[in-house]
């Protein structure tokens, strides 16, 4: 997806900040197109949370380089300086080998601890050579940390379930420097986790944080909870902090949130309305036609199956909406390396086209199933235009798409439909709650969001959105460094004064 504009105060040069954030994932990729190097934004969560707050705290990133030109885009010391068109702040690219992408990112990483941690414990493919990808990784980036700190002190902030033996392995060397944790997927009970032959490995590295952050309290306290059963000789509890061989955690819970400001403001533009009666014409949306919206990277976890049978149930229960709704479905290729996620995107496909064979007529789709990245004012055109945003994971640490839809809202006509599996539905209790395995309740939970009256839906929606203003990504990005004794206003706290 193409990066959001920037903003007046984010144009400033670097700032020579301590702060070091570390993920597998890099914000920034170069790819050679025709000869040409081009920066883009990378998709998903994290890059979209993380990058605005880069963009205003200055400091380094550091990241796997992933694109094919990112090589040539670095200097001597393998940086390069982001966003591409008003630098901000670094990016220090890591390099990793075949076998450390091969065992540990798509090995141990994507096919043993994200099915794990969401329960999709079929799709659980463990190796013991996928183990040594993943220490080797993990040794790869905390190599290039400790070249980045040098011998002074900073803050290395920790992002997600790639890195989780960074913080033993910065601490062995480094034990004064403060490391945070922020742990974006959910973290299952001790009956899941227990799965996992390394799961001390695991809990001793991130226990080596003086910060261990989740999305939700339920994620905290099964962590707690492993921690207790794993560790139980050794490990000592007390409230929220983790004694561990001498060294104390504090485990918090702070979700993550999206720029609300950035997102409303956008939604506001003129250009936007603009762009609402392009994307109609493009999708073959006669007017009156009422929307609904999906945005997902193709990801069993989102369950997007799940929501296209529960389409196909609306349609059969609420036969006349035929005709007169569609649901537009942006799915963004994602790990396509991976034969899982190859043969769930064919098997999407394969449903969209039967839903669509089954009830389209000659001038209306059901479905409008759209594969690819879009750009930031296309999503939010599609975001302020849909009378309905439905997201149905079937296990999600947050999902940031639903509260991007709530702040794209400034008519406050839309009515958000979120899978209780999300964690986005424990703060967006204004949303309808539905549950992905329960088609019916889903369908029917449709047939209310366009059955709901105006009132209803703004007030629902206005809830929501004043929650979001002050829930900020700023906010949280405080609320997590506080975790650490680092106190950064929010950017409501500045406004307010
Ligand atoms: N997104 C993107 N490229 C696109 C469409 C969407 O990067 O073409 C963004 C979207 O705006 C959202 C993120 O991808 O910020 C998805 O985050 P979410 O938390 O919903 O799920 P994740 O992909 O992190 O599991």
């Amino acid at each position: 997806m193409v990066r959001p504009p920037i903003r007046p105060e984010q144009t400033a040069p670097p700032a020579p900040s301590r702060l070091i954030v570390v993920s597998n994932r890099e914000p920034y990729e170069h790819r050679w197109v025709e000869e040409q190097l081009v920066c883009q934004r990378t998709d998903g969560g994290l890059t979209s949370a993380l990058d605005p707050v880069l963009c205003r705290l200055g400091g380094t990133w550091v990241a796997w380089g992933s694109g094919d030109g990112d090589r040539e885009a670095v200097n001597p010391g393998d940086v390069t300086h982001v966003p591409p068109d008003a630098p901000a702040y670094r990016l220090r690219r890591v390099w990793l080998s075949r076998d450390e992408v091969k065992g540990g990112y798509l090995g141990y990483a994507n096919q043993v601890l994200w099915p794990l941690c969401h329960t999709t414990l079929d799709r659980v493919m463990y190796s013991k050579s996928s183990w040594e990808g993943y220490v080797a990784m993990n040794r790869r980036f905390a190599e290039a940390l400790l070249d980045e700190l040098h011998d002074r002190p900073g803050l290395v902030w920790v992002h997600d379930f790639h890195l989780a033996l960074v913080p033993g392995l910065i601490k062995a060397v480094r034990p004064t420097t403060t490391v945070a944790v922020f742990w974006h997927i959910p973290w299952p009970g001790p009956d899941v986790f227990r799965i996992l032959p390394e799961r001390r490995e695991i809990l001793e590295g991130l226990l080596a944080a003086d910060s261990l952050v989740f999305q939700t309290a339920g994620s905290a306290d099964l962590f707690i909870d492993c921690a207790r059963q794993f560790l139980q000789a050794e490990s000592e509890i007390t409230g929220k902090a983790v004694d561990y061989k001498g060294h104390r955690t504090w485990i918090a819970a702070h979700a993550i949130s999206v720029d609300y400001q950035t997102f409303a403001e956008q939604a506001g533009t003129v250009s936007v309305e603009q762009a609402i009666r392009q994307a109609r014409e493009r999708l073959g949306v006669a007017p009156g036609t009422r929307l609904g919206i999906g945005v997902d990277r193709l990801d069993y976890t989102k369950g997007l199956l799940k929501r296209f049978w529960a389409l196909d149930a609306f349609f059969a229960r609420h036969p006349h909406y035929r005709g007169s709704f569609t649901f537009v479905q942006i799915a963004v290729p994602t790990r396509s390396e991976v034969e899982t996620y190859r043969r769930y995107r064919e098997v999407i496909r394969q449903t969209v086209s039967v839903i669509n064979d089954r009830y389209g007529q000659a001038d209306w789709r059901p479905i409008v199933y759209l594969e690819g990245r879009i750009r930031f004012e296309t999503l939010v055109a599609y975001y302020r235009m849909a009378d309905l945003a439905l997201v149905s994971s079937v296990n999600d640490g947050m999902n940031l798409v639903a509260k991007e839809y709530v702040a794209s809202q400034v008519d406050e006509r839309g009515v958000l439909l979120v899978s209780q599996m999300a964690g986005a539905a424990e703060e967006l209790t204004e949303a309808l709650i539905i549950n992905p395995y329960d088609a019916e309740g889903t369908a029917d939970a449709v047939a209310q969001a366009l059955e709901m009256p105006p009132d209803e839906r703004q007030r629902r929606m206005r809830t929501m959105r004043t929650y979001l203003q002050t829930h900020d990504i700023h906010a949280w990005v405080a609320n997590c460094l506080r975790e650490v004794g680092l106190l950064l206003p929010t950017r409501h706290e500045v406004e307010t004064g």
